[in-house]
């Protein structure tokens, strides 16, 4: 077995067409007629292009737009004066065009593969991509025509070029593995979209194997397996078949309402870091923001976020949501997460420390930035703001009397929001737990942040691998909590939601159910699972199985019960 990055879930089984590297060699002579070598570049260029917008325009019917932007993008850069125009001068100068289309491209592809960001180095693949592209053009190499392979064809190649991708007609691709790439690369990204299962950064696997040796994709796990045996062969059989009817099972649940088997409607919310994950959270069918983890803009700068550039944020999430909810949590730094333009003080016990809310009260100045951009945004849908690590019932009033001060602000400049904006609190320690009657009253409504509230219930780090074997929201304490919280957010009259990853867990739904939780708010791929397991149970029966584990000592007696009485 090969062990991979499982880039596109689902089991693929067939027979592998090596996909070869061509060696991209050429005579690099000095050029006497340079205006002939000119015409060869561009004729090499014009035929680029031409076949990059067809590929382009043939992914877009067949795949999306999103996807076809990968090649456009490659007409953009190829069309760019600062690369095709110095490629032309490098020929005019006597270079033949390989040696000058080499040259310019590895100079980009130097520069952007240094840089920090993800995205950056992504256009350092997409500029080597051209390069190949236009290279294989000059040099007259035709590839392996990966529109024509056959049926149950499971693909190997060192790395999946957008170009490549283009032509898989997904029927007859039941695999991909490749030696490079990663989860968010190209070749991942155009997998996941033909859903085609694939195993990327298997070491050498082109020349591990040959064409028409059986492979088992697990795109699920990462597992890649070659001629294998009967019996990994005949289990593998039944996952693909398992996967497939669970997949198609899910699919039914895509624009559908969220509702028990008993018919009470629920909702079912996203967890988010950017306004672009908005877009992902409604693409999945998501129902609303439960979470906006808005760190993520402090983090992916080098300097505070002004009022502007946060209103833009904000307000772009809100109008992508159309009006449905979008719970903004403020700013919770501190613990694992370090700003370091913020100069934050290191401290023995940051989890216990200043963080969160405590941090925002102590910097009102930059917390009522915040404030402002979230309260303005809400003239454009339906925002409400949650405040992470509340503590004490001072704290919550603390943050409505700033946003008390701040609409009397925006009154008096003439600026639009939403007058009856909601403030809740994450409910998230066991101080807040314990005193969920008290912050119940202060609040519009609750949001129980389980992977803190496991974190101090237990008194365990959340990060710390020699005590994750006390880290489990089943432990008996952390399900009383969730239940008392829940209970008091009712007893209150204001909804009480989670948006901790307990939200999504199967074994977990029952007992939120039974408990009257009625927002659950997940990670965005996690909606069709989590409306697919709601269905599944009436209040009837939740009950019945909250009954018995609440009566139940330990946490291995729990989840070995819960996964008993399981419904997937
Ligand atoms: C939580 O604590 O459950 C939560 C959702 O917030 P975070 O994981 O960002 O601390
Ligand atoms: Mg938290």
């Amino acid at each position: 077995m090969y062990l991979g990055i499982p880039a596109s879930r689902g089991i693929g089984i067939g027979s592998i067409c090596v996909i070869a590297e061509h060696e991209l060699k050429y005579d690099n002579a000095k050029i006497e007629d340079t205006e002939a070598e000119q015409k060869r570049f561009s004729d090499a260029i014009e035929k680029f292009k031409k076949e990059t917008s067809e590929m382009a325009e043939d992914i877009r019917k067949r795949i999306g737009p999103k996807e076809a932007e990968i090649l456009e993008g490659h007409l953009v850069m190829i069309s760019d004066p600062s690369m095709s125009g110095e490629m032309n001068k490098m020929i005019a100068a006597g270079q033949c065009a390989e040696a000058a289309v080499e040259a310019v491209c590895d100079m980009f592809i130097g520069m952007f593969s240094k840089m920090d960001d993800d995205m950056m180095r992504q256009r350092a693949s997409d500029i080597s991509d051209v390069k190949v592209s236009l290279l294989k053009i000059l040099l007259g190499i035709e590839d392996v025509d990966i529109s024509k392979v056959a049926p149950g064809t499971v693909l190997v190649a060192k790395d999946l070029t957008p170009s490549m991708t283009s032509q898989i007609h997904k029927e007859n691709v039941a695999g991909i593995i490749t030696e490079v790439g990663g989860k968010t690369s190209h070749s991942a990204i155009l997998a996941r979209a033909l859903e085609i299962p694939a195993v990327l950064s298997v070491p050498d696997i082109t020349t591990l194997v040959k064409d028409k040796d059986t492979a088992i994709v697990d795109g699920t796990e990462g597992n890649v397996y070659i001629n294998p045996e009967g019996d990994i062969l005949s289990s593998y059989i039944i996952k693909r078949e398992e996967f497939i009817k669970k997949q198609a099972e899910l699919k039914n649940f895509l624009g559908k309402e969220t509702v028990t088997a008993d018919g009470t409607s629920l909702e079912l919310f996203c967890n988010i870091g950017t306004p672009k994950d908005a877009k992902k959270a409604v693409e999945c069918d998501g129902e609303g923001i439960g979470l906006f983890r808005s760190e993520f803009l402090f983090m992916d700068n080098n300097h505070l976020p002004s009022e502007e550039e946060q209103f833009a944020a904000y307000k772009e999430a809100a109008e992508v949501l159309g009006g449905k909810a979008v719970i903004i949590r403020t700013l919770d730094i501190g613990g694992d997460k370090d700003i370091p333009y913020l100069n934050m003080k290191k401290e023995e016990n940051p989890f216990l420390g200043y963080r969160a809310v405590r941090y925002c009260l102590g910097n009102r100045d930059t917390y009522k930035v915040q404030l402002r951009a979230i309260i303005r945004a809400s003239a454009f849908g339906k925002v409400k703001i949650m405040v992470p690590l509340v503590t004490c019932v001072e704290e919550i009033r603390e943050v409505k009397a700033l946003v008390a001060d701040i609409k009397k602000d925006l009154d008096a400049e003439g600026i639009a929001y939403d007058k009856n904006i909601e403030v809740g609190c994450m409910i998230e320690t066991a101080s807040a737990s314990l005193i969920a009657d008290l912050l119940a009253k202060e609040s519009d409504f609750f949001s129980i942040g389980t992977n803190d509230l496991t974190q101090y219930t237990m008194s365990v780090d959340r990060g710390n691998a020699d005590v994750a074997y006390l880290y489990s929201t089943f432990q008996p304490s952390v399900l009383r909590s969730i239940k008392h919280i829940i209970e008091c957010g009712r007893a209150a009259g204001i909804p009480v939601g989670m948006c901790g990853e307990a939200a999504a867990d199967p074994l977990m739904i029952p007992l939120l159910i039974s408990f009257g939780l009625t927002e659950f708010s997940v990670n965005p791929v996690l909606v069709l699972t989590a409306r697919c397991i709601i269905s599944k149970w009436s209040k009837a029966e939740a009950d019945e199985l909250a009954n018995k584990v609440m009566n139940l000592d330990t946490e291995k007696e729990i989840t070995k019960l819960l996964k008993k009485e399981a419904k997937e």
